[in-house]
Order: C-alpha cells, then structure tokens, then sequence
C-alpha cells in the first residue's frame, strides 16, 4: 500500500484563474478532497474524475464539520494509503486554520506539504483597484481579523496599538464588527477620514465595493446590503483606486451574461466572458446525439479510398463528430486526400486542430456564401477539369436538421454530393435547474446565440419564461442565426462583423462600452 500524503491547497481568493499550477496539480492527483465553502466550484473541475469530495464547509450559521473532525478526517484517509488535498480558500496559513491541521497531521506522524495560495487579503483589494503598499503612501500592511469573540485569546487584535503602527490595515472575517472595529481604530488615533473600502465576494464576478472615509464605512456597508464574504482595506492607498480600478471597469463586470452552446462548447465562450468580468450562466440548449455510425464509418473510408474531389464542413461540431468516426474506424489525417473546405473560421480552427488545413475558408460564413466560394474557386482553379463544379464529387458530413442549400446548390451545378448525416443537434432532456432559475427571476442582462437551432432550443425550452429574456441584450455570431432570433421575437442589438466566438464577445463589450456602464 501507498503511503499516504496530504496537502494543504490554498484554492485562491476566488476567480478560479487565481489558482497556482502546483494546486491545480495536486488536485489532478487527489484521492480525495475535503474542500471549504468558499472554494469556488469551478476549482473542482480539476479534480480527478472518480476521486471522493468531501465538503467540510463551514457556514456562518453552523458547522459542518467541527476542525477536530477535519484533522481526524486527514489523518484517517492518509493513514488509508491515499492522496488528500486539504483546499481552502486563499492561502491555508492566512487565517485558514492551516497550521492547526498541519499540526494534527505531524502529531500523527503523517506525511504533508503545503501549497500556498493567493490570499483575498491581498488579491481582493487587487481586484478593487487598490494596492496594499504604494510608494509615498504605505510601507507596511497587516492583515487581522475583524472577528469579535472574545473567547479566542488567540484572535484578539491589539487595536490600540496597531491603529497607527501600519500603514495599511487590512480587516478579514469582519463584516458584522465593523463598525466596533472602525470606531476602535478612530479612539486610538487613526485619522477619521482615512479611505476605507469594503468589498465583497472579491475577484469574482459578484464583487461589490463600497468605499468610504473610515468614521462612515460600516453604516454605507450596511446600507448598501454587503454580505460576506467581505473584508475591508483601510489606508491612504485606498484613494488610488480612481484610477486603478481595472476589474470593476471590464466591460461586462456585474453582467449577467446566458450561454447557450452545447456543454462542451459552452466553457470557452464562458472563459471569454468572465475575462470581461461577467457572470457566465451556461444553459445547454444543444446536445449532440451521434446518429448512424455506419453511414459515418463508409464515409470515412470512402474518403481514405480518395473517391472525393471535396470534403466540405459546416460547422465545428460536423468536424469533431466526423473525426470521432475516422478515429472509430481506425483511420488517422491521412483519410483527407481531397480538398477540403470550411463554412467559417470556427470551422477551420476546427480542422486546424486537428492539423487539416482547409483549402478554402468561406468568407461569408452562410450556406450560400459556401457555395459561391465553391463556384469561384473551381473557375480559378486552372485545371480544366476543375473548372465547373460538373462531375465533381462532395462529401458532407453534417448535422441531420442543417439547411441543405448547400447540397441543392451544387447538384444544381451538376456536382454528386454525398450527405453523410453525423449527428443530430436535440433539445437536452434535463435542463439545469440553477440555470433555469437565475432567467426566471429576471436576472439575465444578454443572451448569447452561436447557432440559430440554440434559439429555437431556447425558446422551446423556456416556453413562456422566454418573456424574461425580452428586455435582455441579445448577441447573435453572425446573421442566419440574427435572423431566427427575429423571427422568435427577439431584438438583436449585437452581431460582430466577423463570426467567432471571440469576435462575439468583443462585440457585447463594445455594446456596452457604448452604453455606458
Ligand atoms: N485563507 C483565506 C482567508 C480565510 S478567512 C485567505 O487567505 O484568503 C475568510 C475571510 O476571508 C472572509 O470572512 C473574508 O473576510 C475574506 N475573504 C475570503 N475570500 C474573499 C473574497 N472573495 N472577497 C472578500 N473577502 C474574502
């Protein structure tokens, strides 16, 4: 048997982007892990599928797990041969109770090591645009807890002393004192006016901050309903947040923002619209039943046999279903010897990745813009024989619900196209719920639309809640997929020139930018 090994894993502040590499590493080798309450979600995403997760979260209310049943949790599973991963929130040795734990293991003679993490009392006043020490204005900072139990002699704070010993002041866990703990720091000689800012659920984006001279930050914290998690940073440092407020200023911060691609798409546009500072609600309208892998199979072969004069994609997921046939029967790259051509960019980035380099790239990114690409290119070619699009043999490997003016198109022209029908783009069964929730209540600011069968999804799905997306600000990639949000009903007030993934987001931020925040 292994002998077993613990770390103690500081998850970050929050953004799950804050997370180190050796904690993302050690979370790719977990056994198990006994994760905290303010460790975000999406941090256990890189957790090893099949590994235990245990929630050891502690509420403000009450206690999940007591900290002597955590330590004796660590000890017990290494003690089973396995990896545990202790994650906290921030660093575990910054008021995480690390060290307690790192003490429960030694006494027990366990083996562990610690993965520091970037702390919220740092990365937080970061996020709201003030830095802890700033030439001139702060040498020092410290970080103390705000927690009023006066039980714990080891958590009381020397605030007399500490009021004007350090420049800035850095108050954890202190939401509910904080008006002892400002007024404390004024009797012991710190300047009334010294800029204070609260903030909440830092580097997320469900930040908010409030920012006042110190003699008033608890009742505007009140006042502006703050909740935890939320610390406050005090200190003359605290005035350059004017001009060094990056994260609030993104232009999607505090927005709420639906995502409506297949779950396996949906990530990557959702990572784009957190890095603008939006709240990426992912509601999968699309999921992709693969259909009949025989017909699928012939095609790949056929293709490997070098029957076609063009393979023709229109979509990045007709790309991935199709590879997954020709790896399925046993076949590599080398099955593409014809031409090979894509609808769009997204489309060819998809053949790209799997190092097909198409021939042609549509540039307007629409069936019909496909098929005159198709047109001009054989008329240029300069191979007589290619010259007409007469004779010459397609092979389509699509969606089974895709619009076939494509296909009419080139038999029209004289061309053999061969459809292979890949998969069928269906309505998930169990929308998810929380998803579901957060439109019903109103709270989605855009929706975005990669695909015209997503917005004929969405709207199926939501049935009369769709009424709750009629004030919403709604993105469509490109136009056919405009023009079916027109026909739902829906005002399109975002459609970027070119049709990407990234081309869409830049073009909500603009939106935005334009409108102000
Ligand atoms: N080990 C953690 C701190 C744990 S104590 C760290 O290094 O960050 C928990 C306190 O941290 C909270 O009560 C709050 O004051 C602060 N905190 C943690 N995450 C926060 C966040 N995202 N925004 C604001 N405060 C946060």
């Amino acid at each position: 048997m292994s002998r077993g090994f613990v770390s103690l894993v500081g998850a970050g502040p929050g953004d799950p982007g804050l997370l180190t590499l050796a904690g993302r590493d050690r979370l790719a080798n977990a056994d198990v892990v006994i994760y905290d309450r303010l460790v975000n979600p999406e941090i256990l995403e890189h957790v090893r599928q099949g590994a235990e997760l245990v929630f050891a979260g502690k509420s403000p209310a009450g206690h999940t797990l007591t900290q002597e049943q955590i330590n004796d949790l660590l000890v017990q599973k290494a003690r089973e041969g396995k990896r545990v991963v202790r994650l906290k929130g921030g660093d575990p040795f910054v008021f995480g109770r690390g060290g307690e734990e790192g003490l429960a293991l030694a006494a027990a003679g366990v083996a562990f090591e610690v993965v520091p993490g970037v702390t919220s009392a740092v990365a937080v006043p970061a996020y709201a645009g003030v830095p802890v020490t700033h030439r001139g204005l702060a040498s020092s900072f410290a970080v103390v807890t705000g927690h009023e139990d006066d039980s714990k002699q080891e958590e009381s704070v020397d605030w007399e002393r500490l009021a004007t010993a350090v420049d800035t002041l850095v108050v954890l866990m202190g939401g509910s004192a904080l008006a002892s703990t400002a007024s404390r720091l004024i009797a012991a000689g710190r300047d009334p006016e010294t800029p204070a800012i609260s903030v909440q659920w830092g580097t997320t984006a469900d930040q908010r901050s409030v920012a006042a001279p110190l003699r008033e930050i608890a009742s505007r914290v009140r006042a502006a309903g703050l909740g935890t998690p939320l610390l406050t940073v005090i200190g003359e440092v605290g005035r350059l947040r004017e001009s060094l407020s990056w994260f609030e200023s993104l232009p999607l911060f505090g927005k709420t923002v639906l995502v409506t691609r297949t779950r396996e798409q949906s990530s990557a546009l959702s990572r784009l619209l957190r890095a603008q500072g939006a709240r990426a609600v992912e509601l999968p309208t699309i999921e992709l039943v693969p259909l009949d892998d025989n017909e699928a199979w012939a095609a790949a072969r056929a293709l490997g046999l070098g029957d076609y004069t063009w393979c023709l994609f229109t979509s990045a997921n007709g790309v991935e279903q199709f590879w997954r046939a020709v790896v399925g029967v046993g076949w590599d790259a080398r099955v593409f010897k014809c031409l090979v051509a894509a609808i769009g960019r997204a489309t060819a980035e998809a053949l790209r990745s799997h190092s097909i380099v198409p021939d042609l790239v549509a540039t307007e990114s629409t069936s019909e813009g496909l098929l005159e690409a198709l047109v001009e290119w054989a008329k240029r070619s300069g191979v007589p024989a290619m010259q007409s699009l007469q004779g010459a043999r397609f092979l389509y490997p699509r969606a089974a619900d895709a619009r076939d003016v494509l296909a009419e198109g080139l038999r029209a022209q004289g061309a053999t196209v061969d459809e292979v029908l890949l998969y069928e783009a269906r309505v998930p069964g169990v929308p998810h719920r929380a998803a579901l929730d957060i439109i019903r209540s109103g709270r989605v600011d855009a929706v975005t639309f990669a695909s015209s069968s997503s917005v004929r999804n969405l709207a199926a799905m939501l049935g009369p809640d769709l009424q709750q997306l009629r004030t919403a600000t709604v993105a469509c990639i490109g136009p056919v997929t405009a023009a079916t949000a027109r026909e739902l009903g829906f005002e399109v007030s975002v459609e970027p020139a070119e049709q990407s993934i990234a081309a869409l987001v830049e073009a909500l931020c603009e939106h935005y930018r334009r409108a102000g925040p």
